[in-house]
């Protein structure tokens, strides 16, 4: 180890793993990371194409002419920034189209429910369903009832939000789960903690064993309005009506640019989030703030003349939320360049504070145990160590937090090729109240948060892509 000055013997960070013990020294680092928190923390530039995305384009569901848009600005900002090799790579996408549709609880009172029709659901028959609801807690209730209990019947699957792993598997299967059952409909409690009667809509799965049958969200207040009328004894009777229905696949494409490393261009940090969105509200958690922190962490790099060491990569994947076609497309780009590949970095828990990252190595660490004459695993205890000592540079603004974890879906692909994968962790206060609704808006960023998040990506793009 040598000699550092007082600033960086703070940054010191020691490798505790097993027969391992070393220091990585990020002195040669610190002023430049400084420097971009520092830019970070004051920029409006980023915000301001945020707010472009959100308010002039607005959502951007895949097979959508907003998503279509968004590509194409993204591609024209990528250049304006002074990017390199902006380009872009064709995937098709799914293309579901959400059509008209309602829900009227039609006895014992009439009154509308307030609902959102779940990615790839079909349609109803012209002129909708009308039929006597059962409501039921979880899977288990569902399967006590049987087809006697189920048959001909809207199934309303009132399910409280544990976490969101845990509960979103009832919007995924519930409508499968009941048709096997001989339900007609499915209605699901949105995945949500906290509720302000607004449905929250997002993508399920058809079995392919099971009749298909239309199925939507309902707003938590709704789902917990039926299950009490039905526990009072009350003939609970549902009108639902969806024209849902998916066209051929659509063209769309991942748009990615760089900056060159200066010695190891071939060696990439890759970084970004999901350009699509559902069709509601305008994606600005879900996932707009991820790819234009991405994006304004290489422009400030750009503003600040600093081109490290290894190539920082910046790609706004597309259809995250209903196929996953564009995380997909870029591992198949890759090729066999994906040994090049240094880390992957995505930022898709919404734009609140960041409080560090998740390191995704048990992937590759368990395929490495599976198949003993695989590649090594490239999360080795050294780039651990880089990644918590890089870490500490953001104490300041207390982003510090490195912890193991899972990969975020677009960079799945190439953390299951062995690529160290990391994710921006954030407070998540309130990413789940927004998510996939109407009310995930430009107004829901808070500036001081969303500039964090910027410093964060900088810092942790601009780290591994420079030390040693
Ligand atoms: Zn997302």
């Amino acid at each position: 180890m040598k000699t550092v000055g007082m600033r960086a013997v703070a940054a010191l960070v020691l490798c505790t793993a097993p027969g391992l013990a070393q220091a990585v020294d990020t002195s040669s680092i610190q002023g430049n990371t400084d420097k971009l928190i520092a830019a970070a923390l004051k920029d409006q530039g980023g915000l301001d194409r945020l707010e472009y995305l959100c308010y002039r384009i607005g959502n951007r569901l895949s097979g959508s002419k907003g998503l279509e848009t968004a590509v194409s600005w993204a591609e024209a900002e990528m250049k304006k920034i002074g990017l390199e090799n902006v380009r872009r790579v064709p995937t098709k996408v799914p293309h579901w189209v959400r059509g008209t549709e309602s829900a009227r609880l039609v006895s014992p009172a009439d009154k509308p429910l307030h609902m959102l029709g779940l990615g790839g659901s079909i349609a109803t028959p012209k002129g909708g369903i009308t039929a006597d609801v059962v409501v039921v807690s979880n899977f288990d209730e569902l399967e006590k009832l049987g087809k006697a209990g189920v048959a001909g019947k809207i199934v309303v699957y009132d399910v409280p939000f544990t976490s969101y792993g845990q509960t979103v598997q009832y919007r995924g299967a519930g409508a499968s789960r009941a048709a096997k059952l001989g339900g007609v409909a499915a209605l699901v409690r949105s995945v949500t903690p906290r509720s302000l009667r607004d449905p929250h809509t997002g993508a399920m799965n058809y079995s392919a064993q099971d009749p298909k049958i239309p199925t939507a969200a309902i707003s938590v207040e709704d789902a917990m309005w039926l299950h009490g009328l039905a526990k009072a004894g009350e003939k609970v009777r549902v009108h639902l009506e969806m024209e849902a229905h998916t066209e051929p696949d659509a063209d769309s494409a991942d748009v990615m640019g760089e900056i060159r490393g200066r010695e190891l261009p071939d060696e990439v940090v890759v970084m970004g989030g999901h350009l699509d969105s559902w069709d509601v509200g305008q994606g600005a958690h879900d996932d707009g703030g991820g790819v234009i922190a991405a994006l304004q962490a290489l422009a400030l790099m750009k503003q600040l003349g600093l081109q490290p060491r290894r190539t920082v990569r910046v790609v706004f994947w597309v259809n995250e939320e209903n196929g996953g076609r564009g995380g997909q497309s870029y591992r198949q780009w890759v090729g066999e360049e994906i040994g090049h590949h240094y880390a992957a970095i995505e930022m898709d828990g919404g734009a609140e504070r960041p409080v560090g990252f998740d390191l995704a190595a048990a992937v590759s660490e368990r395929r490495r145990i599976a198949n003993p004459g695989a590649p090594a695993p490239r999360v080795s205890p050294m780039f651990t160590a880089n990644v918590k000592a890089i870490g500490q540079l953001l104490k300041s603004i207390g982003a510090d937090s490195v912890e193991m974890g899972g990969a975020e879906a677009d960079i799945a692909p190439l953390v299951a090729s062995g690529v160290p994968g990391l994710g921006l962790k954030t407070t998540g206060e309130h990413y789940f109240d927004y998510h996939h609704t109407d009310a995930d808006t430009f107004d829901k960023i808070v500036p001081e948060d969303f500039r964090k998040c910027v410093a964060a990506m900088a810092v942790m793009s601009y780290g591994l892509a420079e030390l040693k």
